[in-house]
């Protein structure tokens, strides 16, 4: 009878997952069963994998109207599932959980750890990887296309940038040549793309995962230097690194 209604009960419950992430996807599909699952997207993506159960597309309007979205959709569980380097949106799920007086838990896959063989160089932001950029180099940017200012100074650097979707307005870079796309899935494709363009310096985000990781061991093998910027703190709270774990922590919640 206990567990009859204790399973009942977690069945009634609705989680917002904070996503854009893999993780998020995989959560989602996990969750989708037993809860009322909504997963929320910032919409930077024109054409994203679509998640299990529900989905909202777009900003909240900052924490306070992150809050009232909790409220007002009688929200029982946040989880935030978003990029390890979004941390606005982590700010404000931090503070719109408290104001909604909801639990929220954090789901960020571990980090990438440099390895034998590997010539890495941490950053604590893209400003300072700008900054420690070595004249006349041949540079693979993988980060993005929301931050690519941090460069625009270093005029004597040819960059190769890779982004999702075709950028719409030109980009501040000087010397540059744009890629679209995913990361490669593997090592060879993305070590002939650096032969290709005669890379010597790889930066990147401390993202982690299997996704993106097939440039590090490319990067290794060619003995390319890695620029990795670190991650940004995350809020007080539980973290989690996988979906199995968030599971068993909602389990409680
Ligand atoms: P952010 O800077 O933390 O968030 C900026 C604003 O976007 C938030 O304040 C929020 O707007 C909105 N937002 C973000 N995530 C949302 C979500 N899941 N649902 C609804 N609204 C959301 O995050 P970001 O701009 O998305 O990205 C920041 C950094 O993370 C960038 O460096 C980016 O390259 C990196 N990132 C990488 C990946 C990847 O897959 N490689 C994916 C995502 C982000 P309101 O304040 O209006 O609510």
């Amino acid at each position: 009878m206990i567990a009859a209604a204790g399973l009942l009960a977690v069945h009634n419950k609705t989680i917002l997952i904070l996503g854009g992430t893999r993780d998020a996807r995989d959560l989602a599909a996990a969750l989708n069963e037993n809860y009322r699952v909504i997963t929320s997207l910032a919409g930077r993506t024109k054409s994203p994998k679509m998640p299990a159960g529900e989905l909202r597309v777009g900003g909240f309007g900052g924490a306070k109207a992150l809050a009232d979205y909790l409220v007002s959709e009688k929200i029982d569980i946040l989880v935030d599932a978003t990029h390890p380097f979004a941390a606005t949106i982590s700010r404000n799920a931090a503070e719109a959980a408290t104001l909604a007086n909801i639990p929220r838990i954090m789901l960020q896959r571990p980090p990438w750890q440099a390895g034998a063989g590997d010539h890495w160089e941490e950053f604590p932001d893209l400003q300072a990887a700008a900054m420690g950029l070595k004249s006349n180099t041949r540079c693979f940017l993988t980060i993005g296309r929301q931050e690519l200012g941090a460069f625009k100074a270093r005029e004597n650097i040819w960059f190769l940038v890779r982004m999702i979707d075709a950028p719409t307005t030109p980009l501040s870079l000087t010397n540059h040549q744009v890629i679209t796309g995913l990361p490669r899935a593997s090592t060879d494709d993305e070590k002939k793309l650096m032969q290709t363009h005669k890379i010597d310096t790889l930066i990147t985000k401390n993202s982690g995962g299997a996704l993106s990781a097939a440039k590090l061991d490319a990067a290794r093998e060619l003995g390319l230097k890695i620029m990795m910027i670190q991650r940004p703190q995350v809020p007080e709270g539980d973290v989690v690194e996988t979906v199995a774990a968030v599971e068993r922590w909602l389990v409680n919640h």
